[in-house]
């Protein structure tokens, strides 16, 4: 079996099988490879965290092959599935090298590439902009952040210090409401530190496209998580676009202008590249377009008998087809359980990714063993946002909370599906040291370029 992709899908797809086909494994009748560009799972859900210090960059990624004993991990990237010939192309050159991908043969593929930052062609953005996709990208903008402070504190040129004290965010997604939540709460603690800067100096703005924030969750949470960020004086424009961030000056399609040294941008994913490089039928926005059992739809527009996808890169109906409600056998699945095009579909996050996996592999041998599937009914998904430390939002069966048990429930909620424990006893070790001490809100960007000092001894070059 080919696992494209080793993150929330990918990995806990494997772990399942792993689990279910212990005997087959170890027996070598069967044999899972896993294939993603980095060792590791990045739990994005907290990361907004580890921007704001309170979790340790090491405890939101969990090791594939700690956890993936009987699987054979590469680290590396798919180039090309052509599904037909059952063959896909692995490129293990470091990343910025160039390497000549080689061909592997499979049996049984699982496609859990999962999504990638959309971005736009807004003049100044690729000079300025900073993501917030991956554990360095949380790290690296803990520090921009605390540096700005540093600069505003130090600098006697007003201008330079109201453009370090401004903050941009374009895109009101999960990474940019958490982002900047998160950093927003950390900020307003470190002021404490400087006799010049007080919260009030510092400036927040949301940037969203549409006329709503959270797109991922219900319109309720996102209500209410927009009062409490207008709450805290966080300038949400919505329905509003950043026009151009030359030379650090943002227009916004408001007609403001204003300088910021800090432009983050989450504005929204796109299904991972790798699928326009593979012979699978893709959706309009470039999803791999599944029946309810995961199952991948082929060509002819009926399933494959022997791919399945999860995650943010699969078009799965958020609610079963009524002919998909009973269970279907791999075999037997006809064209009339494909979904229609228009059919309401998974929000990319990761509680549909998690769950989507596990019934993935528990279908997958299902097919092996001549059983039926079962197709994938979305549980109701329980919201939670946290805006901060002792800030969230939250829905419950009962009605929403905001506040500190808000924030505990949404903590709880995550070390919960967070796949390992190992990780989820550190974070909250973490955590629970984090409660004992004042936060920690120093600087280390030199972290970041540990050969400056170095290469500053050698004048000449
Ligand atoms: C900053 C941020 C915050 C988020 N917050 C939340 C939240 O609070 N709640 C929530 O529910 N969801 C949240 N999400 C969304 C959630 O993380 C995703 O929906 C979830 O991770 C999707 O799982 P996945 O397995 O499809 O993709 P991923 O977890 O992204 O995994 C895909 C993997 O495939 C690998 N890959 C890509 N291309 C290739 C290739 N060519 N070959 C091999 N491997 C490849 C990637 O390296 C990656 O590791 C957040 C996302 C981000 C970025």
């Amino acid at each position: 079996m080919l696992i494209v992709g080793g993150g929330c899908a990918g990995m806990s797809a494997a772990l399942r099988l792993q689990q279910l086909l212990k005997p087959q494994l170890g027996s070598g009748r069967a044999e899972i490879t896993v294939v993603e560009p980095q060792p590791y799972l990045t739990y994005h859900p907290l990361l907004a965290e580890v921007a704001a210090g309170s979790i340790d960059p090491r405890h939101v990624v969990v090791p594939l092959r700690r956890v993936l004993p009987d699987c054979r991990v590469l680290t590396a990237r798919i180039t090309r599935i052509e599904h037909a010939a059952r063959r896909a192309w692995i490129d293990t050159a470091p990343r910025g090298e160039r390497g000549t991908p080689t061909e592997i043969a499979y049996d049984l593929l699982v496609v859990a590439p999962g999504s990638v930052s959309r971005t736009a062609p807004v003049p100044g953005l690729a000079e300025h902009g900073l993501g917030f996709a991956t554990v360095g990208a949380a790290v690296g903008l803990r520090n921009h952040v605390l540096e700005q402070l540093d600069l505003a504190s130090s600098t006697r040129d007003p201008a330079l210090r109201q453009a370090a004290l401004t903050f941009v965010f374009v895109g009101a997604g999960y990474a940019g409401v958490g982002a900047l939540a998160e950093l927003e709460d950390m900020a307003r603690y470190a002021v404490k530190g400087y006799h010049n800067l007080a919260p009030e100096d510092l400036r927040w703005v949301l940037v969203e496209a549409t006329d709503r924030i959270l797109p991922e969750e219900s319109l309720d949470l996102a209500a209410h998580t927009l009062a409490e960020l207008r709450d805290r004086s966080v300038d949400v424009r919505l329905g509003t676009t950043l026009e151009s961030a030359v030379d650090r000056v943002m227009s916004l399609s408001d007609g403001s202008r204003f300088a910021a040294r800090t432009l983050v941008w989450t504005a929204g994913v796109r299904p991972a590249p790798l699928l326009r490089d593979t012979d699978l039928p893709l959706d309009a926005a470039g999803r791999v377009r599944c029946l309810p059992t995961l199952q991948i739809i082929g060509p002819d527009g009926e399933p494959l008998s022997d791919a399945w996808a999860a995650g943010d890169c699969a078009a799965v109906p958020a609610a079963p087809a009524p002919s998909t409600s009973s269970v279907s056998s791999a075999s037997s699945v006809s064209s009339a359980t494909v979904p229609p095009v228009d059919v309401e579909l998974c929000a990319p996050n990761a509680l549909h990714a998690l769950a989507q996996a596990r019934l993935l592999a528990e279908n997958l041998v299902a097919v092996l063993a001549g059983r039926p599937q079962r197709p994938y009914r979305p549980e109701r998904q329980d919201c939670s946002t946290s805006l901060g430390i002792g800030r969230g939002v939250a829905h419950t069966k009962r009605g929403h909370l905001t506040g500190r048990r808000a924030w505990w429930l949404h903590r709880a909620r995550h070390l919960q599906r967070l796949p390992s424990l190992d990780r989820r006893v550190r974070i909250l070790t973490g955590w629970f040291l984090g409660g004992l001490f004042s936060r920690e809100v120093v600087s280390l960007g030199s972290v970041e370029h540990p050969r400056s000092e170095f290469e500053a001894g050698f004048p000449e070059r």
